[in-house]
């Protein structure tokens, strides 16, 4: 019996392992995952394994000794390099083949790095894996200073922890502000204000021409020539998906593999879930990869019943979060700098809401150290319908 086989060990991956268990699947499952950790979750490497206050064994997605106890073979350190979806075949990177009944993509994403000269010096990370985070920890010392590039939610959560453990840290973005492709302008004006606040040098407009160093990172060289010192430079400029494998195997693939809302990919039994995922959402009228911690364990779920045969429940508004000092923003449905923007409450108090609108239509949320808000205003978007206007006023938890 063949069974499922995933290709990609990451959060997805190891949730469909534990949904598909719990579900009462019965075959052989093997995840196949090019790091040599079993899978876990990446949101803390941003911020507490990162600080080092929290231990690495409390991000993995089950304890290494479930996957054994659950019969879950974990193929890691290896890589697939080929899929054969007539013949039901993954070829491993050593040349053996696993034979699969449902194939899943939980592959992920790999981040960015910039065409610059310097930039393959020493000194200049990315931070996708526990490996980047290791590095860069190591890297990062207190007095030192960081040059973070890219203003999005990975590199102000990066800027944020190090600044807090006492790196000296300037940011970057090529854009006017922070965080618009996924926030709305108050909103993002006011995560920029808790950077400044601390210290941080956060400078919109500018974009980066050059690394200098002799054979280490000295100095980052903007388009304007200004060379700002710098002993460690993180790029956090996005991520492309890693679906080069999903095209050559034949699969329809557009910035992301294309998946229906049952995760089913564009050939039969093979699906793909998580970052590289592209589907059409059920709520709004638009398809796109969502690079979240919730969309890959809702993912994970809906794959598993679409493997097990069993009726998908309506699907939930995609839901977000970021952590940075002492806030929490969390985010739900459409909330980018196109929709309009209806404050709750007053961002002086550090505590406010922001209800998105499309056409009048809430579309979308945002709560800034606001749970409750965000919840209510979730539940709202689902069933479409908009909240009580005062839902700010009453207690939060
Ligand atoms: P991944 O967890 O990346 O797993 C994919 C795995 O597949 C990787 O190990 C990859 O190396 C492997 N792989 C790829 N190709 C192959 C191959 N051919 N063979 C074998 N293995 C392969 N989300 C939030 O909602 N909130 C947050 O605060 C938040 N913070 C984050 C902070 C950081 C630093 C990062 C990087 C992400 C953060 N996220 C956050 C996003 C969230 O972690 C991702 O959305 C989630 O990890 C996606 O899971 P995935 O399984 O799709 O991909």
């Amino acid at each position: 019996m063949a069974g499922v086989v995933v290709v990609g060990a990451g959060h997805a991956a190891g949730a469909l392992a534990v949904a598909l268990r719990d579900g009462g699947y019965a075959d052989p499952i093997a995840l196949i995952g090019d790091e040599p950790h079993p899978p876990y979750e990446r949101p803390p490497l941003s911020k507490g394994l990162l600080r080092g206050t929290d231990a690495f064994e409390g991000a993995l997605v089950r304890p290494r000794e479930w996957y054994s106890e659950a019969g879950v073979a974990l193929h890691l350190g290896r890589r697939a390099v080929a899929v054969d979806p007539a013949g039901g075949t993954v070829q491993l990177d050593g040349g053996d083949r696993l034979d699969f009944t449902n194939l899943v993509f939980a592959t992920g994403l790999t981040p960015l790095r910039l065409g610059i000269p310097g930039a393959g010096l020493p000194g200049i990370h990315v931070l996708r894996t526990w490996a980047d985070c290791q590095a860069i920890a190591a890297a990062a010392a207190p007095g030192g200073r960081v040059v973070v590039v890219g203003a999005g939610l990975v590199g102000l959560e990066v800027a944020a922890t190090l600044r807090v453990g006492g790196s000296t840290v300037t940011v970057l973005e090529a854009a006017p502000r922070p965080l618009a492709r996924v926030l709305p302008a108050l909103v993002a004006d006011h995560v920029a204000g808790l950077h400044r606040a601390r210290g941080v040098d956060l400078r919109c407009d500018a974009s980066v021409a050059a690394f200098v160093g002799d054979g280490r990172l000295r100095s980052v060289v903007l388009t304007s020539g200004q060379a700002l010192p710098a002993d460690l430079a993180i790029v956090a400029i996005g991520s492309a998906p890693n679906d080069r494998l999903a095209r050559a195997a034949g699969l329809e693939v557009r910035d992301g593999i294309v998946v229906d809302a049952g995760c089913r990919a564009s050939l039969p039994s093979i699906h793909a879930i998580g970052d590289v995922a592209r589907h059409r959402s059920a709520r709004f009228d638009r398809e796109w990869r969502l690079e979240s911690w919730h969309n890959a364990q809702e993912q994970a779920a809906t794959c598993a019943r679409t493997i097990l045969g069993v009726a998908q429940p309506r699907a939930k508004v995609p839901t977000f979060w970021t952590d940075q000092y002492d806030t929490t923003v969390q985010f739900a449905g459409l909330t980018n700098a196109t929709t309009e923007a209806e404050l709750q409450g007053d961002p002086a108090t550090g505590a406010f809401s922001v209800l998105c609108r499309l056409g009048g239509e809430l579309v979308g949320v945002v709560g800034v150290n606001r749970p409750k808000d965000v919840r209510q205003a979730r539940i709202a978007i689902e069933a479409g319908s908009s909240p009580s206007q005062n839902s700010h006023d009453r207690k939060q938890p």
